[in-house]
């Protein structure tokens, strides 16, 4: 789609200590994935890039190594170079490593994961056609500029100001010079100024939704960025077991009086195994066959509230935690009307959700099939879990 050589400059060697954390908060896990790997992947889906240069701190490459073992993280990546003890000094070690005949780069904060296509490709073309482009965005408050002791000197006409972002764009052989240009020791918060100094004006690029693309700096921009909408995962669980004599008949954990119960090595708690299926269901976490086999004695006999619990606890220790169920238990004889209201409450509580996110539901087959014929009870649910 181009046919000039674009790449990218991705500097990660801060520290998080901003975000509270005692670890690079690029490492951090946002609702289930790093924002490393999350920022990475954008720009390499993007289409865009050559080269995706990563500048990471010496003491960071561990950690990214480990990242990449867990995640499978960032392919696209071809350099990971070091750091420098400033941003400019991390920028130009970046630039240093990309191939001499680069026509454009980008330089981007891995702090900022929520780049998408539409943003790099406004950027490019700001690049194209004005030799630079850096994303920004309107600002909402008005801005004064201060003395330095506590009293404001001027009001700058608001509509007049731009926050800027990255990615920053430039002609390459153009940011080289100006990084060139700039003393060692001095500092800048931008590439955009090392730019200005060098060549003026920068321009401003407007892009789609800018505002989305925020810097993940203090805790609350982590808690903002955790709290956006999660797509519930949903499950399904269906069981059946058989109707004999001599067993209590134990449904959502209430021990309904009946002339026959159901055989099996737990409780033989129909409704709650499939209750279970479809919590681990969602959970892509197997069955409960698997996480409580029949060949365990421990199993034998056990309430499945109790299993149901353990459930609650392995999907936590995966991440996810239990949102909603829907159980319909499709049983011909006895009447489960009276015990509903029970049943319920007793799967909220072991979930530790309000009993209204649970639902149960009873059904006769009108006297069809092994349920009909009272040979047997079988349940169908489905659950939605959430990540954590
Ligand atoms: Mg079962």
């Amino acid at each position: 789609m181009t046919d000039e050589s674009i790449s990218c400059v991705v500097v990660a060697a801060g520290r998080g200590t901003r975000a509270g954390f005692d670890y690079n908060k690029v490492f951090h896990m946002l609702n289930g994935r790093s924002v490393l790997n999350r920022c990475l992947d954008a720009l390499s889906q993007s289409g865009f890039f050559r080269e995706i240069v990563l500048v990471l701190s010496e003491s960071d490459m561990d950690a990214y190594r480990k990242l990449c073992m867990k995640e499978g993280a960032c392919p696209s990546v071809s350099h990971i170079v070091p750091g420098g003890s400033t941003r400019s000094h991390s920028v130009r070690n970046g630039l240093n490593v990309l191939r001499k005949d680069t026509d454009i780069v980008l330089i981007h904060d891995g702090a900022r994961p929520f780049i998408s296509r539409e943003m790099i490709a406004a950027v490019i073309e700001d690049v194209k056609k004005y030799g630079s482009g850096v994303i920004c965005t309107p600002v909402t408050d008005t801005v004064k500029m201060t003395d330095g002791n506590g009293f404001a000197v001027s009001t700058p006409d608001r509509s007049l100001l731009r926050a800027v972002q990255t990615p920053q764009g430039f002609r390459y052989a153009d940011i080289m010079e100006a990084y060139s240009a700039f003393g060692e020791t001095e500092t800048a918060t931008d590439d955009a100024a090392v730019y200005e100094r060098r060549f003026s004006k920068v321009k401003l690029t407007d892009a789609p939704n800018a505002e989305k693309n925020i810097k993940l700096t203090t805790p609350v921009d982590f808690a903002r960025a955790e709290n956006a909408p999660v797509l519930p995962r949903i499950g399904t669980g269906y069981d059946v077991h058989r109707l004999v004599e001599d067993r209590k008949l134990i449904l959502c954990g209430v021990d309904v009086p009946y002339e026959k119960g159901l055989l099996g090595h737990s409780d033989a708690d129909v409704a709650l195994h499939a209750v279970m299926d479809a919590l681990l269901g969602a959970a892509a976490m197997g069955d409960i066959g698997h996480l409580f086999p029949d060949s365990d004695e421990r199993y034998k006999g056990i309430s499945s509230l109790i299993l149901l619990d353990e459930t609650r606890k392995a999907l936590e220790a995966n991440g996810f935690t239990a949102y909603n169920v829907d159980v319909t238990i499709v049983c011909q004889r006895p009447k489960l009307a009276p015990y509903i209201a029970e049943m319920r409450e007793n799967i909220a509580r072991t979930l530790r959700l309000p009993v209204s996110f649970i639902g149960v539901k009873a059904t006769t087959t009108e006297r069809l099939g092994f349920e009909g014929e009272g040979l047997g009870i079988s349940a169908q649910a489905v659950a939605t879990v959430i990540r954590k």
